[in-house]
């Protein structure tokens, strides 16, 4: 166990991702996904966030370790076992919960990190040229020989909470987070455009009117409460009633109109007139006419009326 001394900084975008790099990314992924680990990514030919300089992941030299719930105890645990065999292994540096420890100070241990990311929500590992160059293999038989591979044991988040296992996505980022996003908005009715995993100007609006329909604060920014509200959107079956508005009764009071109820206004409010179209399709389709949009009838007016 020691510690790595030096720093080689990025000079100009390689291709993709070296082979080491995948090898490290491949073992955490083996190790730690049941723990909530994921790949947040390894090639970017980009500059240091809110700086010039380009980013080790320009040479495919930096994975970052996506880490959930964010915070989490055992991120911390690996970033410290990382750091304490770091020569061993051949990483120069490590960014994690709002600390970084660098080869170009070896001796300093962690030291605040005041970068435009915090880093909760992933470990950003640099490695020397001499580990990125190494085959994947090489690089995992290292990480198993130097660090003891039994995680503690996941330690509960410190707030309880179902929400936000993803970080927060805003106009301009990309990804499969991103397309996430458009595939579920689309989904539930609120036209976010292409699933492209860009998220543009069409996807913020989408967002925002989503969040308008859902009751969370309107900014078009998929944070912990819009994440949660899109996930569990699905499990509880979007159920509407009367007094429910925005887009997602739209939605419904088209589909309302094209099976029953012709002069349906589609002024997105759940209303008494809604209520009595929704009671006629319930009992056309014999389902107990309640009134209420819960899961069979969203299924039956979404799967052809
Ligand atoms: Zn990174």
């Amino acid at each position: 166990m020691a510690v790595y001394v030096g720093y080689e900084g990025a000079k100009n975008c390689t291709d993709g991702p070296q082979p080491g790099s995948r090898g490290m990314m491949q073992w955490f992924l083996e190790n730690y996904r049941h723990l909530g680990g994921t790949n947040l990514g390894i090639y970017n030919c980009r500059t240091v966030r809110g700086g010039s300089t380009t980013s080790l992941h320009g040479e495919g030299r930096a994975v970052d370790l996506g880490i959930n719930p964010h915070g989490a105890a055992y991120g911390t645990d690996l970033a410290e076992r990382l750091r304490n065999s770091s020569k061993e292994i051949g990483i120069q540096c490590i960014i994690w919960n709002r600390k970084i420890w660098s080869g170009a100070h070896p001796n300093s241990g962690w030291r605040n990190y005041g970068g435009r990311n915090d880093h909760v929500d992933h470990l950003h590992v640099e490695l020397s040229w001499a580990a990125a160059k190494k085959n994947s293999s090489e690089v995992i038989t290292l990480l198993n020989t130097h660090l003891a591979t039994e995680p503690d044991a996941p330690q509960p988040p410190e707030t309880p909470s179902p929400t936000a296992p993803y970080p927060t996505q805003r106009r301009g980022d990309t990804g499969a987070l991103v397309e996430e996003i458009q595939t579920r908005l689309n989904r539930y009715g609120f036209a976010a455009g292409p699933e492209d995993g860009v998220f543009g100007a069409g996807t913020e609006a989408a967002v925002k009117r989503f969040q308008d329909a859902v009751g969370t604060g309107v900014d078009g920014i998929v944070g912990s409460k819009t994440w949660a509200a899109l996930l569990t959107r699905e499990a509880a079956g979007h159920t509407l009633r009367k007094g429910s508005s925005g887009e997602e009764v739209q939605h419904l009071q088209r589909g309302l109109r094209a099976a029953v109820e012709h002069g349906l206004a589609v002024d997105g409010q759940f209303d008494v007139a809604t209520e009595d179209a929704v009671k006629k399709y319930q009992q056309s389709r014999g389902l107990s006419d309640d009134g209420i949009v819960g899961p069979k009838t969203w299924e039956a007016l979404q799967g052809g009326r």
